[in-house]
């Protein structure tokens, strides 16, 4: 029997959309090798039964839950070993996000287990799991197996879909277990939301995103006042982000978020390797570009030459007017 581990990540009273994509592909698996998928949660006591009982609605048949500091990766290992350790789980699973990743990582190296990061999809093989990776830019697929006794798998960003697998609810068992004293040597001070990070850019429709080429943070406005006409929400990359001219939380690309909207409108973006990774699979990706020969028109389904400061309020005009509004 091969059961799947995944760790879920609550935030003020609900679990993280990476995490019960997780779960509910930790079910998926977990059914196709001949296990149960468990969950294993960690934090306070805002951790009801009830709470923890609702992973239970996305597959997970028990749920470990384990009182320790929040937000902080070493506390977590700790639990996830110590449930290992006393109920055999074959496999590890992380849904996309940092703290998934350094947990992920720490927990390998705790159990000398294998560990694939970055994974868009896996495969059940028997009774085993395999893990693709993309590498070398997205541009081909490795797939990785195990040959230690725990598999540990942390998905990318959205790599898995969230679906309700019944309106079941979990068993919860505490888990009793000690910190390690690594783990106690750091504490959060203080835990708080990004700017921006309240816009669903990877669940928009309608993504406008915007590069170095709107020039300086004020540029962004011409953005956003697009992105308010079509309903959407904005993007950017590493580059601006970087400079400081719009949120982390809107970055697409390859250390950023994986997206592909209906519409993906590029402003002002070179179209590097690392951002295309990021939006290439969007249903439709139209650019604007005063350079004719910037790589973005190469995989761009409509290509617009010119100056961005005059083409997008004309656009938003026109959306506008289209709506009436
Ligand atoms: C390890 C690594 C990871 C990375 N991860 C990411 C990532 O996740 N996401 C990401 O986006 N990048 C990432 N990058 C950076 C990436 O390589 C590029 O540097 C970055 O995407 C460029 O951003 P940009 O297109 O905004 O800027 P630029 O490349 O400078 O392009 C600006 C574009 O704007 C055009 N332009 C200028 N003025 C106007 C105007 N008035 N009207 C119209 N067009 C105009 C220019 O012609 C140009 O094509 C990463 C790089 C590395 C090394």
């Amino acid at each position: 029997m091969a059961d799947i581990l995944v760790y879920a990540l609550h935030y003020e009273g609900a679990f993280n959309k990476n995490s019960l994509g997780a779960v509910s592909e930790g079910t998926k698996l977990a059914s196709a090798i001949g296990g149960e998928c468990h969950a294993v949660v960690v934090g306070g006591d805002d951790l009801t039964d009830e709470l923890c009982g609702t992973l239970g609605n996305y597959g997970a048949t028990k749920v470990f839950r384990a009182k320790a500091p929040e937000g902080l990766a070493q506390p977590v290992v700790d639990a996830m070993a110590k449930v290992i350790a006393d109920n055999g789980q074959s496999y590890a699973l992380f849904g996309g996000g940092l703290l998934g990743f350094e947990v992920g990582a720490g927990l390998a190296a705790r159990l000398g287990a294998g560990v694939a990061m970055e994974v868009t999809a896996v495969n059940a093989d028997g009774d085993k799991l395999t893990a693709e990776r993309p590498i070398l830019g997205d541009s081909a697929i490795s797939e990785i197996s195990f040959r230690s006794d725990v598999g540990i798998i942390n998905g990318r960003l959205n790599a898995f879909e969230t679906q309700a697998a019944g309106s079941d609810t979990a068993a919860v068992e505490d888990v009793d277990f000690e910190l390690s004293s690594h783990a106690q040597q750091a504490t959060m001070k203080q835990r708080g939301e990004q700017r921006g990070a309240d816009v669903d850019i990877e669940g928009a429709d309608v993504l406008v995103a915007g590069g170095r080429g709107l020039g300086k943070a004020e540029g962004f406005e011409l953005a956003e006042d697009l992105a308010k006409a079509l309903g959407g929400a904005v993007a950017a990359t590493r580059a601006v982000v970087d400079a400081g001219w719009y949120p982390y939380a809107a970055q697409i690309g390859q250390t950023g978020k994986t997206v592909a909207p209906k519409l993906y409108l590029a402003a002002g973006i070179s179209g590097a390797i690392q951002h295309k990774v990021g939006m290439q699979s969007s249903e439709n990706i139209v650019a604007i570009n005063k350079d004719a020969n910037a790589p973005i028109f190469e995989f761009s389904d409509l290509g617009i030459v010119g100056d961005l400061n005059k083409i997008l309020p004309k656009l938003t005009e026109a959306v506008k007017a289209k709506k009436g509004s």
